[in-house]
């Protein structure tokens, strides 16, 4: 039972296909996107640690995943169309670099000084409308007008007059319910995620995340009162998953009521309004702001996490570099791209589809590598 406002059908595809027999226009999505390279490589790109401190902590491929079950469980109390919800949260980081944020910063930065700059939402659709190489009939997934536009539009809004190339998307337009719940979906996802491997990693305690997060610490009293003889580790995990169904629940019963207030009757009642209706309640959304603070008081900006982040931006950097001064070292197939692209651009594409491995591969093989790489660790 679709809501009225809700995705029904889509507008199609660029390369129109004859539909399938039994599985939807979004479901073919959401099963092109699983089977894609760039998806698989999400298991080996950084989400907030590298891989040297822990192999239980998230990679973008456990994040994305937990993004697609957060956001499945809002579409279906929305009554929105889950396989369009499942197709956009599991594409929504196809587009990022190795080494997490750092790596996204290092290259972008490099890009700036060809007057030009990464972006990831756009380094997303240009993977799945080009990059993919799939099918006979055509480059990239060939993937629904509403997929391409979740993309881009998921996560913030494009100016029309900035982005000409993007005209397609109706950028004057807000994005279809399915689409703008991804990007909170996103952030709760991460904001707990983090909190868990950051308590994990022991770069924070306990006292430190009750200390900087009331709702928290709320939690934490009332599971401590229930099981007071129960591990740390435990009462930390339950306390969390209360945070995590807070902010949830918090999340559909607020976007519900909004909707009636806008009174939202069709899917171009949701396109036409001038703001997004996927919002935390005015309480919820500071705890939200409290969360994400101390997040980047404590653990993003921490100083164990520094070497991390001058590696990414050394390897980025200087890989960057040495491609511009070297374009005959690129693989064949981006060697011809630079006929007709700069390339800036095309280095920039190809070091973004890189892992945090192959990375530091072709670092060791072109710049000497980081040898000291695999001894740190997080005290
Ligand atoms: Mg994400």
């Amino acid at each position: 039972m679709l809501a009225e406002y809700a995705v029904r059908n889509s507008r199609g595809r660029r390369y129109p296909e004859p539909s399938h027999s039994y599985r939807s226009d979004f479901q073919r999505d959401r099963d092109r996107i699983i089977h894609s390279r760039a998806f698989r490589r999400l298991e080996a790109k950084t989400q907030v640690f590298t891989r040297r401190y822990s192999d239980h902590f998230r990679n973008r491929l456990t994040h994305t995943i937990e993004v697609a079950q957060i956001a499945r469980t809002i579409a279906t109390q929305l009554n929105l169309n889950v396989d369009l919800v499942e197709a956009l949260a599991l594409v929504h980081d196809v587009g990022h670099p190795p080494f997490g944020h750092a790596g996204e910063q290092a290259l972008d930065r490099a890009m700036r000084d060809y007057s030009s700059a990464f972006d990831h939402n756009l380094h997303a659709l240009r993977i799945v409308e080009d990059f993919e190489l799939r099918y006979p009939s055509f480059r990239g997934l060939n993937l629904t007008f509403e997929t391409r536009e979740g993309i881009i539009k998921h996560s913030r809004d494009y100016k029309a007059e900035d982005y000409p190339q993007l005209s397609e998307y109706c950028l004057d337009l807000r994005p279809p319910l399915e689409a703008q719940l991804i990007d909170l979906a996103d952030e709760i996802a991460y904001n707990t995620a983090d909190l868990d491997d950051g308590y994990e990693a022991h770069l924070l305690s306990l006292e430190q995340i009750a200390d900087g997060i009331p709702v928290f610490a709320d939690f934490y009293r009332a599971v401590e009162e229930t099981y007071p003889a129960a591990p740390e580790k435990l009462k930390f995990n339950e306390a969390l998953r209360n945070l995590l169904d807070r902010f949830v629940t918090d999340f559909i019963a607020n976007t519900q009521h909004e909707i009636l207030e806008a009174q939202i009757a069709g899917l171009e009642d949701v396109r036409t309004l001038a703001n997004r209706l996927t919002t935390l309640s005015p309480a919820v959304e500071q705890e939200r702001d409290s969360v994400k603070q101390f997040l980047h008081k404590n653990l993003y900006f921490s100083e164990t996490l520094d070497p991390d982040k001058t590696d990414a931006e050394r390897v980025i950097g200087e890989l960057f570099k040495f491609w511009m001064e070297h374009p005959e070292s690129l693989p064949q197939g981006y060697q011809a791209k630079a006929a007709d692209e700069p390339l800036s651009r095309v280095v920039c594409d190809y070091i973004a589809g890189m892992t945090d491995n192959y990375i530091q591969q072709q670092h060791s093989k072109h710049c000497g590598g980081i040898k000291t790489y695999a001894l740190r660790a997080p005290s």
